[in-house]
């Protein structure tokens, strides 16, 4: 496995990959890397000739500057974990590789996705995920990039990107993993404190329970269950949302021909988390 620690690496590696006909698979991370991370990896490596995973915490996407200084960064660990795997390169890029002409976002319009949910919560989030993706996107070349379930909305958004900017790549959805009790895997679980961690599986526990409510009850009363649920718990609900997979657009009513999902942010303590269950 190979380390490129800057642009003028990256693109020779690229090149050298192209020239040989490989197929690249890519998978973009913040680091602090766990076993859903592990998953995107697993797949890529199984359905290309070569995998590059990126290790870059991007600060244009981060609303919250406490949250940016506190994202936690474990470049041996992760460097170690991807020893392990069968990935065959990790980019990890400097600021300027990325933003050459400042951090700063360009604003893009995906039809209302952009705007719904953490787009409404996290304002300007998705821009910057948006910008991110497209640079590494330029730099990298993929056939195939992996995105995790676990951000729902966000991998809308990328496929949404990759279809306006007719861009010739596959982005390839991966399934939510997660811990024994039920809890998303997330690299802020590390800052939860002892109490919180145990608290936080509630979050998948009452999703699932939501699951089977809904077979029987309107989606008003599906929502007001869940608030419910929260209040008898220490976690602090932001939004639980039923949308459309597709349009991301809130339901008011179930409909046949209309997968529906369910999305939740929750405060534990200090540390925010997200999550999200298909309700078909
Ligand atoms: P992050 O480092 O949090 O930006 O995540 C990098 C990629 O891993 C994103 O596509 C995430 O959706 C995905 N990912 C993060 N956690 C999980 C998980 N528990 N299961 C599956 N994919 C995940």
């Amino acid at each position: 496995m190979i380390l490129i620690k800057n642009l003028t690496d990256a693109l020779s590696w690229v090149k050298k990959q192209k020239q040989s006909g490989q197929k690249i698979g890519f998978v973009p991370t913040m680091g602090a890397l766990h076993k859903g991370h592990i998953s995107l990896v697993n797949q890529s490596v199984e359905e290309n000739d070569i995998t590059i995973v990126s290790i870059f915490v991007n600060p244009t996407q981060f609303n919250n500057q406490e949250d940016l200084k506190k994202y936690p960064r474990t470049e041996e660990a992760d460097k170690e974990i991807l020893k392990n795997s069968s990935c065959d390169a990790i980019f990890f890029p400097k600021v300027e590789d990325i933003y050459p002409e400042g951090e700063k976002s360009e604003k893009f319009s995906f039809d209302g996705i952009e705007n719904q949910m953490e787009g409404k919560f996290r304002p300007g989030h998705f821009d910057g995920v948006a910008t991110v993706v497209k640079r590494f996107f330029e730099i990298i070349q993929p056939d195939k990039a992996y995105f995790g379930e676990k951000d729902f909305q966000q991998l809308r958004i990328i496929q949404e990107l990759v279809k306006k900017l007719n861009l010739n790549l596959k982005i390839v959805p991966v399934e939510i993993m997660r811990e024994a009790d039920g809890l998303a895997m997330s690299s802020r679980n590390t800052r939860l404190t002892k109490e919180m961690r145990e608290e936080a599986p509630k979050i998948y526990q009452i999703l699932s329970e939501t699951k089977e409510f809904i077979k029987s009850n309107s989606i008003e009363a599906t929502k007001n269950f869940v608030q419910e649920k929260f209040n008898q718990t220490k976690l602090d609900l932001e939004y639980f949302e039923i949308a459309d997979e597709q349009t991301l657009a809130p339901a008011s009513e179930k409909e046949n021909h209309i997968n529906l999902r369910g999305f939740i942010a929750v405060f534990a303590g200090e540390i925010r988390l997200i999550d999200n269950v298909s309700l078909n």
